[in-house]
């Protein structure tokens, strides 16, 4: 019974990234009032939003957005359509944005948003109402210097346009700073899409350097054939990793020859699926399990766990996902001496990105493709060898060296306006 209790809690998304705050605000001397401070959003919308279907009834979805701490500068974060959202998942999604913001050194505090829904089993007509309808409910508290939404699992750049949209037509004026992600044409930002990944490729090739790994013909596996994922896959493969195995939320696919990547991507669809198309698939459990020197869970959270963190056979272990490893498992890992890059720190790319494509609105001047790979490779590169760095020094992990930079122009922003 303990033990479930115990089990419970390292799945509990929320309470493990609560302690690891605890943790880093006591080695860098805060008081409790911070971490009372830091450990929940600010502020926690519930919404409920009626669509209509297209078969003429109407359906109720909740949704929730999330800002955990706006001392810094307006919040910004995501909006995931999945029918697993829930609301501590949304806080935890909100302070991890706070910790990316921080690590990267970003003029923004963290927010998060979700709507319980299954995107797959919808047609496009509804979800666009659904977009619309979030937008609605929520239109009170985001806004250009208030909160700016982006994408996350399962929204893309049509629904970012959509909800674009909805919010220019209830303030009646063109605001293009409200959402990032967007379509370039919408004034979107070159580079925002394949963002993530190109902040996870910089990281990879940063560990690999650390442990001595030539990433040519090193054997790469990927959880998650999405944004993150895919884009991940083809980089790879660009820099000569045999990518030897992916996943998506139906199955797995491995070729210890290295995958036809080219082929993958031109099958998958838009929610991130290809492997459906296969016969021989194997688990998402057994993928993790791959001989291989780098793994990259880019799906979902607690993928590795202290169930599996023993037979997990990478030296390095990059997480673009959010939250895909446990604390217990990442003791399990540092242990064995895997090298652990957190996720707050390897999938920052999408913020930084969609960072610029927002100074890049405020400004009303774009820039060149060119020009935001250079600036995200300066910043990924700089963040990597700051938590690279404190973690030898303060011998501790990659993942609590990454929550004390993290932590720490939010808690001076919040003493010096006077919160605690
Ligand atoms: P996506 O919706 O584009 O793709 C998600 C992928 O995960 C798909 O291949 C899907 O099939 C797979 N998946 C879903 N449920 C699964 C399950 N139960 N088991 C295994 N696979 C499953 O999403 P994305 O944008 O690529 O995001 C993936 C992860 O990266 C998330 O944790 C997200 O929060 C994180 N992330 C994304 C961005 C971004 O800019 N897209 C930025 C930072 C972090």
């Amino acid at each position: 019974m303990a033990e479930n209790k115990q089990q419970a809690e390292q799945l509990d998304v929320l309470a493990a990234t609560q302690s690891v705050i605890k943790k880093a605000l006591d080695k860098l001397g805060y008081p409790d009032e911070m971490y009372e401070l830091m450990k929940e959003p600010i502020r926690m919308l519930t919404v409920r939003i009626p669509v209509k279907m297209d078969d003429g009834s109407t359906n109720i979805f909740t949704g929730y957005r999330a800002q955990h701490n706006d001392s810094v500068g307006p919040t910004k974060g995501g909006v995931r359509f999945h029918p697993s959202v829930t609301e501590k998942e949304v806080k935890a999604l909100s302070i991890w944005m706070s910790l990316k913001a921080g690590i990267v050194d970003l003029p923004y505090g963290g927010g998060k948003g979700g709507i319980i829904c299954d995107p797959r089993e919808m047609s496009f007509r509804e979800l666009e109402r659904i977009s619309r309808g979030y937008v609605r409910a929520i239109s009170q508290i985001v806004g250009p210097t208030k909160d700016i939404p982006a994408p996350d699992v399962f929204t893309n750049s049509q629904i970012m346009a959509w909800m674009l949209d909805e919010y220019s037509r209830i303030r009646e004026f063109d605001s293009p700073g409200f959402i990032t992600g967007k379509p370039l044409v919408l004034g979107g930002s070159h580079g925002r899409e394949s963002a993530t990944a190109k902040g996870v490729t910089i990281c990879i090739r940063e560990a690999a350097k650390k442990k001595g790994i030539d990433l040519d013909g090193a054997r790469v596996v990927i959880q998650g054939f999405g944004n993150a994922g895919s884009f991940l896959a083809k980089f790879m493969h660009d820099a000569g990793a045999l990518v030897v195995g992916i996943s998506d939320a139906y199955g797995g696919l491995y070729d210890p020859d290295g995958l036809d990547i080219d082929y993958l991507l031109d099958r998958r669809d838009s929610f991130g699926t290809v492997t459906k198309l296969f016969r021989d698939t194997i688990s998402n459990q057994e993928l993790l399990e791959l001989d291989c020197d780098i793994l990259v869970p880019a799906a979902i959270e607690n993928q590795i766990t202290e169930a599996n963190a023993d037979r997990i056979k990478a030296s390095i272990v990059v997480e673009a996902a959010n939250g895909p490893t446990t604390m217990e498992a990442t003791r399990i890992l540092t242990e064995r001496d895997v090298l652990l890059v957190p996720d707050v720190l390897a999938s920052a790319g999408g913020v930084t990105v969609s960072y610029f494509e927002w100074v890049q609105n405020n400004q009303g001047y774009y820039w060149t493709e060119d020009e935001v790979e250079g600036k995200l490779e300066a910043v990924m590169v700089g963040s990597f060898e700051n938590i690279y760095n404190l973690a030898r020094v303060r011998k501790v992990d990659m993942r609590l060296a990454a929550y004390m930079i993290g932590v720490r122009k939010m808690a001076e922003a919040s003493r010096f306006r006077g919160w605690v």
